[in-house]
């Protein structure tokens, strides 16, 4: 029982300076919070020891009593928090994270070599949605599967439906995803259940981004339209790195090959062994707190100061993707300041502000983004208002006008060149300071 700090100061010491670092920064990551300290603890916890492949109350290890309790408990607490009917809907809170869940549900409504649709990464969407280049496969999901991925129009930022239509006529997929990890809007998802009808094509939401939103009620709710939702729950959820799958239940339908019997299958033993009971726990811990008054404040407080960020840089004349945001995320196009994304990245780095490039519309190659992803929900966590957010917009004003300095020294439009000319530059010294 020796203490972390004794028995290893070497990991303590990098947790410690962790911490720090998480404290002192301006947390603007889209897909980052701070979960609670009771998570922290059920995380931490030593549910860690325990092996238990299988479901509540059939297991493939003894010793699982207090664990299926602690199972079937998360199970119940992720229906309660998306207000979901356990006669309609069932879920497997089992998945290790948003990657594997999601591959666990193509798993279990695929076969190898069919097709599906999803948002391309370029256009917001996320790597396990079928994501490829004009040159490779990259994720499992475009390596086992066939992918045709959609996108937003270049100009509006918005996910091009039209088109999306007319491809799936082409393509015929069997599976449709939405959801997205770099989308500010909304989904429309009576259109996108109809696309899926048409084609007798499953309809997957994947709303790891947005959940947190959903369960307060500030987005609308997957869940009418869509045969499959699945989730991160470290994001706007605020629990532990993790992930669920919730599947629809219908009457009358065969156990064996019902969709609760294939995700379920697909997650163990087909993608995972051993489920993380800790994360379980903690997961279980952050859907109680998800459930309350206090969550829909501050799911609220999320979309505000988004609203009030986004306020502050239009107000400075820059674009943002599609405009504005409906969410918890802006995507700041900075290509009319002829800035690139990683640029702006490394000099909010240097000032102790933590965000990423990221494509937006228009870009020409992912390889080189035209702007940044910038989120609200960790520095709402901490309790940042509308008036912090303009605050935050004014610090990122400054970095442009840093960034642009910077350039114009380098003279070169080359990344080495200009952190070479960043260094020592006093007013990111200044701005570090200020922050
Ligand atoms: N799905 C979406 C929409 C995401 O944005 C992410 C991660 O950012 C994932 C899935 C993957 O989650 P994880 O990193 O837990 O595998």
């Amino acid at each position: 029982n020796t203490p972390l700090s004794e028995a290893d100061p070497e990991i303590a010491q990098i947790i410690e300076h962790e911490k720090y670092r998480q404290f002192a920064e301006l947390e603007l990551i889209a897909s980052e919070n701070f979960t609670s300290q009771a998570v922290m603890e059920a995380n931490g916890s030593a549910l860690t020891n325990k092996y238990s492949e299988g479901l509540p109350g059939a297991r493939y290890y003894g010793g699982n009593e207090y664990i299926d309790q602690l199972e079937s408990l998360c199970q119940k607490r992720a229906l309660e928090a998306f207000k979901l009917d356990p006669k309609e809907w069932g879920v497997n809170v089992q998945p290790y994270s948003g990657s594997t869940a999601n591959f666990a549900a193509l798993t279990a409504l695929l076969q190898p070599f069919d097709r599906l649709m999803g948002l391309d990464l370029p256009s917001g969407g996320h790597l396990t949605h079928g994501y490829q280049t004009d040159k490779k496969k990259i994720s499992s999901s475009s390596i086992y599967f066939q992918s045709m991925p959609y996108r937003v129009d270049s100009e509006t930022g918005i996910i091009d439906y039209d088109r999306l239509e007319e491809n799936a006529l082409l393509f015929r997929p069997q599976l449709l995803i939405c959801g997205a990890s770099a989308y500010p809007r909304d989904f429309d998802y009576p259109r996108l259940r109809k696309i899926a009808d048409n084609h007798s094509a499953y309809l997957l939401c994947d709303m790891a981004h947005i959940s947190g939103l959903v369960a307060a009620g500030e987005q609308e709710s997957p869940f009418k339209f869509c045969d499959i939702v699945t989730t991160t729950t470290h994001k706007t959820l605020r629990g532990p790195r993790a992930g669920l799958i919730f599947f629809r239940k219908r009457e009358g339908e065969d156990r064996k090959t019902s969709l609760e019997a294939r995700v379920n299958q697909a997650v163990f033993p087909s993608c995972q062994g051993g489920p993380h009971n800790n994360t379980i726990a903690g997961i279980a811990v952050a859907l109680k707190q998800a459930a309350s008054p206090e969550f829909v404040q501050y799911a609220k407080q999320v979309r505000a100061n988004t609203q009030a960020l986004a306020k502050t840089l239009t107000g400075h004349g820059y674009r943002l993707s599609s405009g504005g945001s409906d969410n918890h995320l802006i995507l700041w196009d900075l290509k009319p300041q002829g800035l690139t994304g990683s640029k702006i990245e490394k000099i909010c780095e240097f000032a102790n502000i933590t965000l990423n490039k990221n494509s937006v519309c228009g870009d020409k190659s992912a390889v080189t983004p035209g702007g940044v992803r910038i989120g609200t929900s960790a520095l709402t966590s901490r309790g940042f208002k509308e008036e912090d957010f303009v605050q935050v917009g004014e610090f990122l004003h400054r970095i442009v006008e840093i960034a642009d300095e910077v350039q114009k020294a380098s003279g070169s439009k080359l990344l080495k060149d200009f952190l070479a000319a960043a260094k020592g530059n006093e007013k990111i010294a200044q701005l570090q300071k200020d922050v």
